[in-house]
């Protein structure tokens, strides 16, 4: 398998990989009507620490509510389960996917009479990109797929059907030889990529698009505009981006839980600055990477302690 997990947590209870199932009449296998998170567990200096796991529980807790999802767990069972699942499997650092979805017994597209179920899997995963990416970056193109509005689909909420979008727009990326998307959104201004938020450098300035271009609210995002003002950088992150000013921007960079901080070097097989990672990406990207190591100062609450003593 791909995915090396012995356990997962189900409703509550711990089920080895091949009890960890659902029936085929599971409501949200059929309408998307499923919400998750995707967050990493990274080995720090001072051992394995969950990265902004509480913002994660947030945003998942969030999209539960838009679906009218009513989940039978706390925060707080979820954490212990979490934790649970990386330590009973000797886990240093890891990808962690919650899942909320509606289990089976009608399948009318009301929901109503559905189960809400919850599920945890933690897995190692590396550079979702490739390693090489993180340090020569990516070549991407603007996808002919559109994201949807926020009008049309919830976009600041994590629900699974709506990663057709993601899933359309990175197939046709990679089946034309590039290894990501960019995504315009309905106005035909820079949304995101298909699994990452999108920064853009010019003049020493930072640039990434706000929340109200259908965009989903990044955690790394967030981490980042925070990493780069404390670096003294001004950022701008209401920015309204073009798909011209991509090609003239002087550097550009995705953020997100998978992808971290990865350098995209041409856009529509044009080179983004000098073609490579620029400057100001390189030491935000190294920032990041010192944060997630635990050799930053002043970050404590952001890390969650996988070891409890
Ligand atoms: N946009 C989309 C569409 C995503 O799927 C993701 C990954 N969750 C992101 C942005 C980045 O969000 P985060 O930094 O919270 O992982």
């Amino acid at each position: 398998e791909e995915m090396d997990v012995d356990t997962i947590w189900m409703d509550g209870e711990f089920v080895d990989w091949d009890e960890a199932q659902t029936h085929v009449l599971t409501h949200s296998l059929h309408y998307g009507t499923g919400v998750f998170e995707g967050a990493r567990c990274y080995d720090t200096e001072d051992g394995p620490a969950l990265f902004r796991w509480e913002e994660h529980l947030d945003r998942l807790f969030e999209s539960a509510k838009v679906l009218d999802h009513d989940i039978d767990h706390t925060h707080e069972e979820i954490t212990d389960a979490t934790l649970r699942l990386i330590r009973e499997q000797g886990l240093e650092s890891c990808y962690i996917r919650p899942l909320v979805y509606y289990g089976y017994n009608s399948l009318g597209v009301s929901p109503e009479d559905c189960p809400t179920k919850t599920m945890v899997a933690c897995w190692p995963w590396g550079a979702y990109l490739g390693e090489d990416a993180i340090e020569n970056g990516v070549d991407v193109m603007v996808s002919t797929w559109r994201k949807h509005a926020s009008s049309q689909i919830p976009t600041n909420v994590k629900a699974t059907g709506p990663y057709i979008n993601s899933m359309l727009a990175g197939e046709e990326a990679r089946r034309n030889g590039y290894v990501e998307a960019i995504v315009l959104n309905k106005e035909g201004k820079v949304a995101e990529g298909p699994g990452e938020n999108i920064f853009m450098v010019n003049d020493g300035e930072i640039y990434t698009t706000g929340l109200s271009e259908s965009i989903l609210d990044g955690i790394t995002r967030d981490t980042v505009i925070e990493l780069a003002r404390d670096l003294g950088y001004t950022v701008h992150d209401e920015a309204a981006i073009g798909r011209g000013q991509l090609y003239t921007a002087d550097e550009l960079f995705f953020t997100g839980t998978a992808a971290e901080v990865t350098p995209i070097r041409s856009v529509d097989d044009t080179e983004i600055g000098n073609g490579g990672r620029g400057p100001v990406t390189e030491e935000i990207q190294q920032r990041f990477f010192d944060l997630v190591d635990g050799k930053l100062d002043g970050y404590d609450e952001w890390f969650l302690p996988v070891e409890t003593e």
